[in-house]
């Protein structure tokens, strides 16, 4: 029995925010599925996104926000900027992509009003945050108050992954019954590799690191 009516959901295509799709998709009635074209190098990500939402019935859309590569170039949306191996000593990684969880919530909000939906469900992980400060649960119950008062609207921010590491986004993945789908379909790789992606980079790494411990955990219970 699902006990909630609607919700929107960040969608990249990506490990963590199809989690919480098909975790949403138990938990709501209706499941809207929101991703943004910034000009992200690998337009494979947002062809991902459509592919998952068109194969399990989620209504879909994408939203043009390339205003966002025009102000931050970063290694995420440009060829000639390689993404740091590792996180640097200081600061955020080239790959953070300035204010944009800030931006996807924001649209995601308006969008989700226009609705008459109050959840919205972001996949953002303090325990993985990687140096993103836009990851942090600090960020985003500041976010869901300014979004109340910017609207005068009752929004919740969901976020089914804030304390939890990559092994428990896997497990919660095989509890779901998508672990395959998880693993085969979405795309987590700064190099633009669906599944298990190029290997070398952060997020693949991350993301392998999580699988391997959690095959290990299931094999040895
Ligand atoms: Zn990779």
């Amino acid at each position: 029995m699902k006990n909630k009516k609607q919700a929107v959901v960040i969608f990249s295509g990506g490990q963590d925010s199809t989690t919480c799709l098909f975790w949403a998709k138990q938990q709501y009635e209706e499941v809207i599925a929101v991703s943004f074209d910034y000009g992200q190098r690998h337009k494979k990500e947002l062809e991902c996104a459509a592919g998952l939402a068109r194969t399990y019935g989620v209504e879909h859309h994408i939203f043009d926000l390339s205003l966002l590569n025009q102000l931050t170039p970063n290694s995420l949306t440009r060829e000639e900027i390689l993404v740091d191996k590792e996180a640097p000593e200081e600061g955020t990684p080239n790959s953070f992509v300035e204010g944009r969880n800030m931006v996807f919530l924001t649209y995601a909000a308006i969008f989700a009003k226009q609705r008459g939906i109050t959840d919205l469900i972001t996949g953002v992980s303090q325990s993985d945050f990687s140096g993103y400060p836009d990851c942090r649960d600090i960020f985003i119950k500041s976010l869901n108050t300014t979004l109340n008062l910017a609207m005068d609207y009752e929004f919740d921010i969901i976020t089914p992954l804030m304390w939890i590491d990559k092994e428990e986004t896997w497990a919660m993945a095989d509890e779901l019954g998508v672990m395959e789908i998880i693993h085969d379909k979405t795309l987590t790789c700064y190099n633009g590799i669906p599944g298990d992606g190029c290997g070398e980079c952060p997020a693949c790494k991350l993301r392998r690191r999580g699988y391997d411990r959690y095959i290990n955990r299931r094999s040895s219970s």
